[in-house]
């Protein structure tokens, strides 16, 4: 069974001035990676559907909902935070990138295809219930998980974010829910600067120093992560992507590489096999070093074919 692809043009849309490392130049990057890989030619191409308002409201406010759907700001663009802002074109994208988590989770739960890929932007797990933050404006990942829980009754889904932040806005809108295992590797001190306490046993988050190599975060990963995962048994695996703590990503002081990458996405494959009947939903989140992006993001997908 081939995985499903999942992009669309409007996230290309979407841009937050020159300079900014979360660019539209990420996603052509990947793609170009996969073209010279031969990738594309095994995966199913999806163009992503729009979410809903009703499910964006599974996991944030409406008001904040209507403020993001109902941008009209005369100048043309709006700071939501210092790093996020909002133009007319960011509408369009975010609600493709959440869309793309829904549509993966309708495709996977109907057994269309067992793993799907969302090459999506904006990211999404910084966003809180009722905030945009750090580049995010719905929590695409979260958005997903909602739907898989609401829509088809999942009793325990886990996410596993290796992105060099924190997800701290999943956390947020999962910390209540005994649902929901979030396993979470990232830089510690760092941004978004939470996650270094242990909250509750569902919230298995493993800060990491500056300079972290490869072997140890494969260490804190078995130690920390595989455990809790064998103990929780999810039922489907979301996979929030980020692979900006890549060595030649400088916007982080982690040290993983492609080889890294490939070996975490077994370690998950391994866990969806076992419990999950091999289902991982995995979605874009950080990355801005392009070629390390593009390669990184080749090793995942070679794993999860
Ligand atoms: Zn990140």
């Amino acid at each position: 069974m081939s995985i499903a692809y999942i992009h669309h043009p409007d996230c290309l849309l979407h841009e937050m001035g020159t300079g900014h490392p979360e660019r539209p130049a990420r996603i052509h990057a990947i793609e170009e990676q996969m073209k010279v890989s031969h990738l594309m030619e095994s995966v199913q191409v999806y163009e992503a559907l729009l979410a809903t308002r009703e499910q964006l409201a599974r996991v944030h406010g409406i008001q904040y909902i209507d403020k993001v759907l109902n941008f009209n700001d005369k100048s043309g663009f709006i700071y939501l935070d210092p790093d996020t802002m909002q133009t007319p074109e960011t509408k369009p994208a975010a609600l493709r990138a959440a869309g793309a988590l829904i549509q993966a989770v309708d495709l996977v739960l109907t057994h269309q295809h067992q793993v799907a890929f969302c090459n999506i932007r904006p990211p999404g797990h910084h966003a809180l219930p009722d905030c945009a933050m750090g580049f995010c404006f719905f929590n695409n990942v979260a958005i997903g998980t909602a739907h898989a829980l609401e829509a088809y009754g999942l009793r325990r889904v886990a996410i596993v974010d290796f992105d060099v932040h924190h997800g701290n806005g999943t956390e947020a809108i999962f910390i209540n829910d005994p649902r929901v295992m979030l396993c979470s590797t990232f830089q510690h001190p760092f941004y978004p600067y939470s996650g270094a306490d242990t909250v509750n046993d569902f919230m298995i988050n493993v800060p990491l120093p500056a300079y972290t190599t490869g072997d140890a975060f494969r260490e804190a990963v078995t130690q920390h992560w595989l455990p809790a995962l064998n103990r929780f048994a999810p039922e489907l695996l979301f996979i929030s992507a980020g692979f900006d703590a890549h060595e030649d990503d400088s916007i982080s002081f982690l040290r993983l590489h492609e080889e890294d990458y490939a070996w975490v996405t077994q370690e998950i494959l391994d866990i969806a096999n076992q419990y999950a009947q091999g289902r991982i939903i995995s979605t874009l989140e950080g990355g801005y070093e392009l070629s390390a992006l593009g390669r990184s993001v080749v090793a995942h997908l070679e794993v999860l074919m």
